[in-house]
């Protein structure tokens, strides 16, 4: 197999970072110490029509697969930027496009391609059922021609600069469902007619993220804003999560080639003992050794993207990127703060920053242990662990 990039495929790379350029890390850093949105980045990115490639084209987007996606997110965070403030759009595109209605397309998707219409939140986690999905208990109960959710979610992105909402709920309880996975379903929200029935009260986390608990009272929504079957939306959620996954795990690639470029950079030029540092190996080896599994990761992540593309399973491979490539980025972090000493955390070097969002995958939107458990349950077989 061969995963070397195809002409278009580096032309799409240079066109993302052109627009990343125009972002330096001066612009990240006033973002982060503000806890502010990157509205403008945002704004280039869906001009450029890099949020919308995903969209097949005859609803207005590029049409091209999870692996240009996954180039366009790469090379986001590879420039320095935080990818996170715009990748749900791609998130959640395997789902909409995949399990929506024709009429549901027709409606959203050129508006979304089009740049009017922002979908950028996605509401899986609960507070009492966390990575356990199957027991979550949001509940969205159908009453004449409507639907009504009461529940609560928590750390839910970007409801504010969000105008429709992914929404995962049971509408069977868990106890009468013929197995732990049915009985729940995907609805597109529409937050600009929710009113006060979704009461958002932001998180504040350890990097800038607007994040949210929602509490949902009495949300009524019309029967078409259900996707799909009732009863099959952790099939079709399982789907948009194996493109989530195989992108998370291009945005934790980015993030490490970021470390080990800044980090070779600073230690090819510091100079202390009369030295480069960067001729010690104590400081060499580690970002050689994150290089290498960085780009371990990277070819696990085509692979993972081009089956995703092709139609075929890839739960294993979309798992196993996003466990390499968090570890890789994890550890380039560790090399490049360790190489940059005291400077690592001062902000104007970007290190700390970097550090603190490229730290979030390796727990969000799927931890490494609840990957091990799959890859040791589903894949290899053993007893299971919950
Ligand atoms: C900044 C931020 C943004 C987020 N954005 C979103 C969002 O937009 N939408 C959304 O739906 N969610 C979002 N999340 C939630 C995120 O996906 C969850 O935090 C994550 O899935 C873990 O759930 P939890 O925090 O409840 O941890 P828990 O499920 O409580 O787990 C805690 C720890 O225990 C481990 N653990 C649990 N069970 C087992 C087991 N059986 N074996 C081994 N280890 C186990 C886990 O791996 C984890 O390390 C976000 C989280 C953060 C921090």
């Amino acid at each position: 197999m061969d995963f070397s990039l195809t002409e278009e495929q580096k032309a799409i790379r240079e066109a993302v970072a052109a627009i990343c350029a125009d972002f330096p890390d001066t612009y990240w850093r006033r973002i982060d110490a503000d806890n502010a949105f990157p509205d403008e980045f945002v704004a280039a990115l869906t001009e450029g029509g890099w949020l919308s490639i995903l969209i097949p084209e005859e609803y207005g987007g590029a049409g091209l697969g999870v692996t240009e996606a996954s180039i366009v997110l790469e090379e986001i965070n590879r420039s320095g930027a935080h990818g996170a403030a715009c990748h749900a759009q791609m998130y959640t595109m395997g789902t909409l496009v995949r399990h929506g209605s024709e009429a549901q397309k027709q409606r959203y998707l050129p508006e979304i391609a089009a740049g009017k219409l922002r979908l950028q939140a996605f509401a899986v986690t609960e507070p009492t059922s966390g990575s356990d999905t199957t027991r979550l208990t949001t509940f969205a109960k159908r009453e004449g021609s409507r639907y009504v959710v009461n529940g609560q979610k928590v750390f839910i992105s970007r409801v504010a600069q969000s105008d429709l909402m992914l929404l995962l709920a049971r509408t069977a309880p868990a106890d009468r469902a013929e197995d732990r996975t049915a009985g729940l379903s995907v609805f597109l929200v529409d937050l600009r007619e929710a009113g006060g029935a979704i009461d958002v009260r932001p998180i504040d986390v350890m990097l800038n993220h607007h994040t949210n608990e929602l509490f949902i009272n009495d949300l009524e929504l019309p029967l078409d804003s259900l996707i799909g079957e009732e009863g099959k939306g952790f099939r079709y959620i399982l789907d948009g999560m194996n493109a989530e996954r195989v992108l998370v795990a291009s945005e934790a690639i980015g993030d490490g080639r970021w470390f080990v470029e800044r980090g070779s950079r600073y230690a090819s030029e510091r100079e202390v003992f009369g030295r480069k540092i960067g001729a010690n190996q104590g400081i060499q080896f580690p970002l050689a050794q994150a290089y290498a599994q960085v780009c371990a990761a990277s070819l696990v992540r085509f692979q993972a993207a081009s089956l995703f593309d092709q139609g075929l399973s890839c739960g294993a491979e979309a798992n196993m990127a996003k466990l390499l490539a968090g570890a890789a980025s994890g550890r380039a972090a560790e090399a490049c703060l360790v190489t940059h000493g005291g400077y690592g955390f001062a902000s104007e070097y970007d290190v700390e920053r970097k550090y603190r969002e490229a730290k979030l995958l390796e727990i969000a939107p799927v931890s490494a242990n609840m990957i091990l458990a799959f890859l040791g349950h589903r894949v290899l077989g053993m007893p299971r662990s919950y």
